[in-house]
């Protein structure tokens, strides 16, 4: 197949920022550093989540000194995975690669992203050899995350692999086309397939300002993983029940038989209270189980926008909505 004149290849950083000031100045100059001599255009989409400081101004200011920025100003704080879609939709690149703006992920390994993708990969994972970073909580509870997640789930994500990747446009375009609210954007990633290749980068420290995570925000995000890569939470109380509905017939029957053998022998609160406070806390986390699910349909039904975009800077017309 003849190619007439070869357009150079763009590829679209996304990176999510909610009250970023402190690090876009070097977010930015790190990027055009790392980046100069690649052989691919790239465009940095900046997706404002909403900031309450003053991100938007800082990343105006840039705008005018860079051409290749490119904000999209969400009118509140959407949580970074719909930031991140918001971004992903507006991508314009032949392959968008999501990134935090904090500089932990370390845009030399881009490059290396660049040259698998250009050998033909369609998906590159970067994988985190070094947490050390982190603190051990983090790195036990999110090991312990990944395995349960591995059992209860058909897909398989792997594990220390975050947004940070390489999407082709045709891995790109199938994202797109997922438009469920409630998202977990790794869970999402690893359900595409396609020819998938991982390298391994040592994941930095942030450069300045504060994680936006706290243990809460984590364990939500865990849910939602769990929830909407599994059904397994909501099917498996019919087999908790039939399982205490048959140790529950067992134990009639020898209790039965005991009084009729044994005659009655009345003293029984305390196995009474047990089964009764057992039972009720059985069938209030099932319920619970049963409301997380229904929640989320109810959220999904309605089917609103994903996020709101106040304003964009520097798209051309031709750039799609959402
Ligand atoms: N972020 C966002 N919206 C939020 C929270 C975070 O867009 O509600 C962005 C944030 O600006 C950063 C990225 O998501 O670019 C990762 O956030 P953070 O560094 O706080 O998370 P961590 O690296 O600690 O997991
Ligand atoms: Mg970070």
């Amino acid at each position: 197949m003849e190619e007439p004149i070869r357009r150079r290849q763009l590829v679209s950083l996304i990176a999510p920022m909610y009250n970023e000031e402190e690090v876009i100045g070097v977010f930015f100059s790190t990027i055009d550093s790392t980046l100069k001599d690649v052989d691919v255009d790239y465009e940095i989409i900046c997706v404002n989540d909403g900031s309450t400081d003053s991100t938007l101004d800082i990343l105006k200011s840039y705008i005018e000194q860079n051409n290749r920025i490119k904000i999209i100003d969400l009118s509140r704080n959407h949580g970074k995975e719909l930031a991140l879609t918001a971004g992903l939709d507006y991508a314009s690149g032949d392959a968008a690669i999501p990134i935090d703006c904090d500089l932990q992920d370390p845009p030399e390994v881009i490059i290396e992203m660049i040259k698998k993708w250009q050998e033909g990969y369609q998906v590159v994972l970067a994988k985190r050899i070094d947490r050390t970073s982190d603190s051990w909580l983090k790195r036990w509870t999110s090991s312990l995350f990944y395995k349960l997640i591995d059992n209860i789930s058909d897909i398989h994500i792997p594990a220390n692999v975050g947004d940070f990747r390489l999407l082709d446009r045709v891995a790109l375009e199938v994202i797109k086309t997922y438009r469920e609210r409630t998202r977990f954007m790794k869970g999402l990633f690893a359900s595409l397939g396609f020819k998938e290749t991982t390298i391994e980068y040592i994941r930095a420290p942030r450069a300045a300002g504060e994680t936006k995570w706290n243990y809460w925000k984590l364990y939500k995000l865990a849910l939602e993983g769990i929830i909407s890569l599994t059904s397994l939470p909501l099917k498996i109380w019919s087999y908790i029940g039939a399982g205490v509905a048959i140790s529950g017939f067992i134990y009639g029957v020898y209790l039965i038989v005991k009084t009729l053998v044994f005659g009655v022998d009345s003293p029984g609160y305390a196995s009474l209270m047990v089964v009764l406070l057992f039972m009720s806390g059985l069938i209030l986390l099932c319920l619970g189980v049963i409301g997380e699910y229904l929640s989320r349909l109810f959220v999904e039904i309605k089917a609103r926008p994903l996020y709101i975009v106040m304003e964009t800077v520097g798209f051309d017309e031709s750039s799609n909505d959402s």
